[in-house]
């Protein structure tokens, strides 16, 4: 596979930006308040006095939704793999996208018959 000059370029910068990444986590992370199991607690009164609010870190583990209530402290800690988790998505999407192009320039490929809806666009 080849790439121009321009992609080449494009792709130093992403695998700088890459490599700038010490830690990630996955998932999504909400803030919000919360009802408690006991009945007679005051988040049950009227009006109700919610706990929180929490950060709700929710993610897949084994294909099952696996969430976990995280302190401020503990939040902050994290809070950069957070953000590095999603822009090191970000990254690889745009990795994604110059390889595609690349492979969609290289006739050995672009002339391959497309079958299904999921095939990607022709090169302009
Ligand atoms: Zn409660």
């Amino acid at each position: 596979m080849s790439l121009t000059r321009q992609q080449k370029t494009a792709v130093r910068r992403i695998e700088a930006a890459l490599a700038s990444i010490e830690a990630a986590l996955p998932g999504t992370v909400l803030r919000r308040e919360t009802r408690c199991g006991r009945a007679n607690c005051r988040c049950h009164g009227d009006p109700p006095q919610l706990h929180g609010p929490y950060w709700w870190w929710t993610r897949r583990v084994d294909g099952k939704t696996v969430t976990k209530i995280l302190p401020d402290d503990l939040y902050e800690d994290y809070r950069q793999a957070f953000d590095n988790h999603r822009r090191a998505r970000a990254l690889l999407a745009e990795l994604e996208a110059i390889t595609l192009q690349a492979i969609e320039a290289d006739p050995r490929y672009s002339q391959r018959r497309t079958r299904g809806p999921t095939a990607p666009a022709k090169p302009r």
